[in-house]
């Protein structure tokens, strides 16, 4: 009989949009669309991010409001639920439980295993709490350890070591940079192909 499986997604680029480019977008502040994709180092990028922000007088909720103008990706929810249909689905994120709720809430809450973002009482963003350093690699393998077979489906840097550690790991929406450096990785653009291929994979 073979294995029960799991689907681990990333979220952003993946089900949802980069919210950091969208928070550039709207405040104007092009220092803000640096993403995993640009900086591998995600400690550096993070708090790179909340110096820009208090130079600029933002706070939590100015980046909350960016966010619930966001919705998914099209065709991000009905693929989430056929997947879910078929297997279960743990979107795992290097975003933040205070800023993944809105979306959260438009994908139908599906699971999600992210970080958390340190906030003093005037909205002021003073720091970030990483739930522990290279979670979505440690997911999966947790995952394995529960005897699962993992399937992992990310966009970016990131990603590479969450679908190193599944049994089976796709690139989705990967810019082309990433995917010539990891070519053990099969790469997809469109949900029907991504879901095609993790359905041969349950
Ligand atoms: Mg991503």
């Amino acid at each position: 009989m073979s294995k029960q499986t799991l689907v681990t997604l990333d979220l952003e680029g993946v089900l949802v949009p980069e919210i950091w480019i969208a928070v550039a977008e709207k405040t104007g502040i092009e220092a803000l669309r640096r993403t995993t994709r640009d900086e591998p180092d995600y400690d550096r990028l993070m708090q790179g991010r909340l110096d820009i922000l208090a130079e600029h007088g933002l706070g939590l909720p100015d980046i909350q409001e960016v966010i619930a103008t966001l919705s998914p990706l099209p065709g991000a929810a009905a693929f989430l639920e056929q997947l879910r249909a078929r297997t279960q689905v743990i979107i795992l994120s290097d975003t933040f439980e205070e800023f993944a709720q809105p979306l959260m809430r438009q994908l139908g809450w599906p699971s999600i295993f992210c970080h958390r973002l340190l906030c003093d009482p005037a909205g002021r963003l003073s720091g970030y709490r990483l739930r522990q350093p290279n979670q979505k690699q440690a997911a999966v393998a947790a995952f394995k350890g529960l005897n699962y077979k993992v399937i992992a489906a990310g966009d970016s840097f990131n990603d590479t070591t969450m679908l190193a550690e599944a049994d089976v790991g796709f690139f989705f929406h990967a810019p082309e940079n990433i995917r010539a450096q990891f070519p053990q990785f099969r790469a997809f653009d469109e949900y029907a192909d991504l879901r095609c291929s993790i359905e041969e994979q349950l």
